[in-house]
C-alpha cells in the first residue's frame, strides 16, 4: 500500500471521529466524546497525518475533549493591549491563552497590509 494512501486514509478517519466527538459533545456524552477525541488524534498519529493547528485547538489538549463554548468550554477574551482568548476546558479544567491576533487564520496575508487605510478592531464594546 502506498504510503500517501495510508495518510489519506487517516485523515478521513480522523476528521470522520473528529466529527463523531463533537456530535457527542453536542448531545451531552462528554465521557464519550474525549474518548473518541483520542481515538481520533491516535489515527492520524499513526498514519502519519498532521493535524492543522486550526483543528487542534478544537480539542481539549489534556483529555481530547472537543471544545465546544457553552457546552465543554469557557471562551474569554481578554483585552491588555492585545487581544488574547482563554479557553477553558470544562471537562478538565485545563486552560489554554491564545494571542487573538488572527483568528483562526494562520500567516499569510500578504497583499492587504499596507495601503489600506480601515482597520477591523475594537468595532463595539
Ligand atoms: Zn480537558
Amino acid at each position: 500500500m502506498k504510503k500517501s494512501l495510508i495518510k489519506d486514509l487517516a485523515r478521513q478517519r480522523f476528521y470522520g471521529l473528529v466529527d463523531i466527538a463533537f456530535r457527542l459533545a453536542r448531545e451531552g456524552k462528554i465521557d464519550l466524546a474525549s474518548e473518541v477525541g483520542r481515538q481520533a488524534f491516535k489515527v492520524a498519529k499513526k498514519g502519519g497525518y498532521r493535524v492543522p493547528r486550526k483543528v487542534k485547538r478544537m480539542f481539549c489538549r489534556r483529555c481530547y475533549v472537543p471544545l465546544i463554548p457553552g457546552i465543554s468550554s469557557r471562551v474569554r477574551i481578554k483585552n491588555k493591549g492585545y487581544p488574547t482568548i482563554v479557553v477553558t476546558c470544562l471537562n478538565c479544567g485545563y486552560i489554554r491563552r491564545y494571542p487573538g491576533k488572527h483568528e483562526g487564520t494562520e500567516r499569510g496575508t500578504k497583499s492587504d497590509e499596507t495601503h489600506s487605510p480601515h482597520r477591523q478592531e475594537g468595532s463595539d464594546r
